[in-house]
């Protein structure tokens, strides 16, 4: 049933999470009006055109108090379909300190309740699976891997990885680490971010300007035939959709700007027009839409998740964030 609802709603969805004010400024004018289930109104001041409110419309919308679990659970049924054989990609898209970081993985101290998408997510498939054991035997398996400057690395060994010859397989080479279990994940997780913040200072924080994605492959073997289903999930935390300021942007931070905006665009080009149903999907244009080529389009199932902040200092990328989810969906 979950697929079947699934299906009526299309393979695209796109969601958008507004970031509370932090450090304690309950009272501070946000440029976020009222967030509905599927739609959240921005509030521009003359400055911007016209002062006024404009409403955006989503598959779904999450305002500032909503809980990790109220996320996760919306996205419960397209994380499970992967048990089902389905491919999956859920990108956490928005400018650097809208919360992506937030939602997929959680904040630095991880409780329970703060637990993001990809702990949540890899928990669930172990419930399921355990769930369908005397019918199905799964085997789980992850990789990390992190594009920066369109060069990708592997985040569970300190390897670049190399180039692979062979077509159709979407995640090159890169450590294939089986789990079995919420601590193996855990784990596996602190060594990808311990890997991911090599190469970042404090003046200098790469990870905000690389994506990262977590991979999940399943495999499930049916015990009485003997027959396999595969399925395939990437959750990506994008590096962020700001634009580099004019004035700073020079030397490396030119070329990353240029880099991150490049492969932003090519992933915004490749999801609008499977929204539009073109014949034609422009997969070449990014490392990254590369790598999730056999993962975006046809059966597969995608969800744009858009982040904004609630700050007026942020309404110019809010309003360029908003346009990009526009872009590519399908409501
Ligand atoms: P990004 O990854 O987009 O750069 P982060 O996830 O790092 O942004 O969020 C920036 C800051 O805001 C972090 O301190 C994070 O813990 C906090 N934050 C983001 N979203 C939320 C939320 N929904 N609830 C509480 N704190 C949040
Ligand atoms: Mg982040």
């Amino acid at each position: 049933l979950y697929n079947q609802v699934q299906d009526l709603k299309g393979n695209i969805r796109v969601y958008c999470r507004v970031r509370p004010f932090l450090g304690g400024q309950p009272s501070h004018y946000s440029s976020v009006g009222n967030v509905e289930e599927g739609s959240i109104s921005i509030l521009t001041p003359p400055k911007y055109g016209k002062e006024g409110k404009k409403t955006f419309n989503f598959n779904r919308a999450f305002g500032p108090s909503a809980t990790q679990a109220e996320v996760f659970s919306d996205m419960q049924p397209l994380i499970r379909s992967v048990l089902d054989g389905y491919n999956v990609c859920i990108f956490a898209y928005g400018q650097t300190g809208s919360g992506k970081t937030h939602t997929m993985s959680g904040p630095n101290e991880l409780t329970d309740e703060t637990i993001g998408v990809n702990y949540r997510a890899l928990g669930d498939l172990f419930l399921l699976s355990e769930q369908r054991k005397d019918t199905i035997c799964y085997d789980i398996n992850v990789q990390m891997l992190e594009i920066y400057n369109e060069q990708v690395r592997d985040l569970l060994t300190t390897d670049e990885i190399r180039n692979s010859s062979h077509n159709g397989i979407n995640v090159p080479d890169a450590n294939l680490v089986p789990v079995s279990s919420t601590s193996d994940v855990i784990n596996l997780m602190n060594l990808g971010h311990k890997n991911r913040a090599v190469g970042s200072t404090a003046m200098n924080d790469r990870s905000s300007r690389s994506h990262s994605c977590l991979t999940v492959h399943v495999q499930g073997r049916y015990l009485t035939s003997g027959s396999t289903i595969r399925g395939s999930m990437h959750l990506v935390d994008l590096a962020g959709s700001e634009r580099a300021d004019k004035s700073e942007a020079t030397g490396d931070r030119l070329k990353e700007a240029q880099h991150i905006n490049k492969s932003l665009s090519a992933l915004g080009d490749v999801i609008a027009s499977l929204a539009s149903k073109n014949a034609h999907v422009p997969y070449r244009n990014s490392k990254l839409t590369q790598l999730l080529q056999d993962s975006l389009g046809g059966q597969a199932k995608t969800l744009m998740f858009v982040h904004i902040s609630p700050e007026p200092e942020a309404l110019g990328e809010t309003l360029s964030t908003l346009k990009f989810a526009e872009r590519v969906s399908t409501i």
